[in-house]
């Protein structure tokens, strides 16, 4: 991740496994991006995702090159590899008390869909979060209502505010926002299933990431 220069970031966090990364992910933060003016969105490819069977997950080498791949043309986009330096499995708790000691100046936001930040309570530390760093929500349409989103243990934390974008005001003064977005019916579980079935994958992934997939012999 390169050092921000003189002036406060905005910077996204995109935390993902990543198996294979696809249009839907590049979508959807870009909308993020421009309704948050956010100077740039940082992609965590989890190097040993503790929320995913191992079986079906691709070596961290090869999901850090099929991002790496699908990023290039972006300047907005970026890649670290702060989650594949360790054997270990990889917590978001650690990964942002690391980024937040190297990047104290910056100020963060977390990006995730709703379905995986409705998975939070199952991750370490959970309720610590939201005191280190912004989230933001990806939403899609129909729209839930706004009692529905928050988790409920940890719903008496927050209140929902209409202010500015809209969203929830945690009591370390941190947000949960809410960023209504055009979510493409793509996921990294149906590109695997395509290409097990010997279906074509374009237009789903990055040509250079279908290349690679191809020539590497992955997930068939
Ligand atoms: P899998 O199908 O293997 O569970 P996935 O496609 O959901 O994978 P992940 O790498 O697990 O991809 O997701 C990283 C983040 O991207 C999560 O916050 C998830 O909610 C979000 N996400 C996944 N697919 C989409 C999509 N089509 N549009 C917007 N966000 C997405």
């Amino acid at each position: 991740m390169a050092k921000s220069e003189n002036k406060r970031m905005k910077i996204g966090l995109f935390g993902g496994t990543f198996n294979p990364p696809h249009l839907g992910h590049l979508r959807s933060v870009e909308e993020v991006r421009a309704q948050f003016q956010l100077d740039k969105i940082v992609f965590i490819p989890a190097g040993h995702p503790p929320h995913k069977s191992e079986e079906n997950v691709v070596s961290a080498e090869d999901r850090y090159e099929m991002l790496r791949l699908t990023l290039e043309e972006d300047p907005h986009f970026e890649i670290s590899d702060i989650e594949m330096e360790s054997s270990k499995s990889s917590y978001t708790m650690d990964t942002l008390r690391k980024i937040l000691k190297i990047y104290p100046r910056d100020e963060f936001f977390f990006i995730v869909g709703l379905e995986t930040f409705q998975e939070i309570p199952t991750w370490k530390d959970y309720k610590k979060l939201f005191s280190l760093t912004h989230f933001i929500v990806m939403i899609k349409d129909p729209l839930p209502s706004p009692e529905s989103i928050l988790p409920v243990a940890i719903a008496e934390e927050f209140c929902y505010s209409k202010d500015g974008k809209g969203g929830f005001r945690h009591r370390s003064e941190k947000w949960v926002y809410l960023s209504h977005i055009t979510r493409l019916d793509i996921s990294s579980t149906k590109i695997r299933e395509l290409i097990g079935r010997g279906e074509a994958v374009r237009y789903l992934v990055p040509k250079t990431v279908e290349r690679y997939i191809r020539l590497k012999g992955l997930y068939r």
